[in-house]
């Protein structure tokens, strides 16, 4: 029996309340590299085609019908593209938008329909792009073959905490307990796209995609802040190093999703920062990055990474609370102070709309990157000052984060339909 095997079995017998786990998956399928602009809207409708595509090869026509958020801001983040590149080199594909039709399982849900050539449907899938790149269905998640199978346990914060202060061990050395041993060779992958993104969008200049023509401000941000005294420089390489990343997502790059295509900017920015400054190895890197996934999958499972569903609360607030954790690691900040930090982080992103003008991940987005991988160093240094001890726990910010976020009008989840999205329609 593996170590982790009899460490959680000798915890669970030692704690009924534990015995009735929900199981939760492995931190690949939170970090997964691909291309951007959205894990929701280019990375999930890209997979499900492809799937659809395989088992229709010979049907006459394909239609996809796209629904609800996906519809209304499929044009901005390349989800008709994503679904046309996959599908057109077998079978002739037609796109149907329907922005006003909101399937009641989930804000992003797509139809694929096969054709023969009577114009019969031969074969009809519904499914649904919940975030992360992930896929489901009414009946919950969709594998697509390449997914790990479930390893945690656990899957709250509280009793992970409960679990390191017992043992005496960290969050990383959970996520060792519990992954195989090939998940550091992957978070490697992962540290390696990483750093490659920020390099490339440190290196590019000129105008991002879309009829915005946002500027790109990384290289810009980068040069000035090198010339400024070390505190302003700081904050200004951080800066540099999260718009870096989201502007090569914003143009179709190689990224992670770190929880999102959307929010990939800030977990990058803090750790490169990080390690630049302070001269953290690579193991230490990427144990940090273990803790953070581990903290993007807690409310992954237990809420919700989907901006379409939540807001962007979900999207960069966890990604800033997943950044202020691995910081809190790297400082060797005890498990309760990185438990305070991450709460943190989600805590006062709280609310947080997604609003994206003209559906493009571009605006507000880019900035808000830049903006929480400060964020979440605040958070880092706020907690490091406390011994970790205080009264919202992260679990129950993630209940709170999930209402919250079913109670937002859905003018402000991914919609383009409220916001600053309306504003600059206006
Ligand atoms: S506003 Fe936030 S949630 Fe919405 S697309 Fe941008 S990054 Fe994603």
């Amino acid at each position: 029996m593996r170590r982790a095997e009899t460490l959680t079995k000798a915890y669970k017998i030692n704690n009924n309340s534990h015995q009735h786990r929900i199981i939760m998956k492995s931190i690949r399928e939170l970090y997964r590299i691909g291309i951007g602009p959205s894990s929701s809207h280019t990375m999930g409708p890209r997979s499900a085609a492809l799937t659809f595509v395989d088992r229709n090869k010979s049907a006459a026509k394909i239609q996809t019908t796209l629904y609800g958020s996906l519809a209304a801001t499929g044009k901005g983040h390349l989800t008709d593209k994503a679904i046309i590149d996959s599908i057109e080199p077998h079978v002739p594909v037609e796109i149907i938008w329907q922005p006003t039709v909101f399937l009641p399982f989930h804000p992003n849900g797509m139809k694929f329909e096969a054709f023969d050539e009577n114009g019969n449907v031969t074969d009809s899938w519904t499914v649904y792009s919940v975030g992360g790149g992930q896929l489901a269905d009414e009946n919950g998640p969709i594998s697509s073959g390449a997914e790990s199978p479930d390893v945690y346990s656990m899957s709250t914060m509280t009793e992970i905490l409960e679990w390191c202060q017992k043992y005496g061990r960290s969050y990383w050395e959970y996520v060792d307990e519990c992954e195989s041993p090939e998940i550091w060779d992957y978070l490697a992958e992962v540290w390696q796209t990483m750093r490659e993104a920020i390099e490339r969008g440190l290196d590019c200049e000129g105008v991002l995609p879309g009829p915005l023509n946002l500027p790109r401000r990384a290289a810009t941000y980068h040069v000035r802040a090198s010339g400024y005294k070390s505190n302003l420089q700081s904050r200004g390489l951080v800066f540099s190093y999260a718009l870096a990343v989201s502007e090569e997502n914003a143009s179709g790059g190689k990224i992670v999703t770190a929880p999102t295509c959307g929010s990939c900017g800030v977990v990058p920015a803090v750790l490169y920062h990080l390690q630049k400054s302070r001269e953290f190895s690579n193991a230490r890197i990427y144990r940090a990055l273990a803790t953070a996934g581990l903290v993007g999958n807690i409310v992954k499972h237990n809420a919700s990474i989907s901006g379409a569903e939540v807001g962007c609360q979900g999207e960069v607030g966890v990604a800033c609370a997943m950044a202020a954790a691995a910081a809190n690691q790297l400082f060797g900040g005890s498990p309760a102070q990185i438990e305070y930090a991450a709460e943190m982080g989600l805590e006062h992103h709280l609310g947080m709309t997604c609003d994206p003008v003209c559906g493009l991940v571009q605006i507000p987005c880019i900035e808000r990157n830049a903006y929480a991988a400060a964020r979440a160093l605040d958070a880092n240094l706020y907690s490091a000052f406390t011994d970790g001890g205080h009264r919202v726990s992260f679990d129950r910010v993630v209940e709170v984060m999930k209402q919250t976020g079913h109670d937002l009008p859905s003018i402000y989840k991914e919609t383009g339909e409220g916001g600053l999205a309306r504003t600059w329609r206006e």
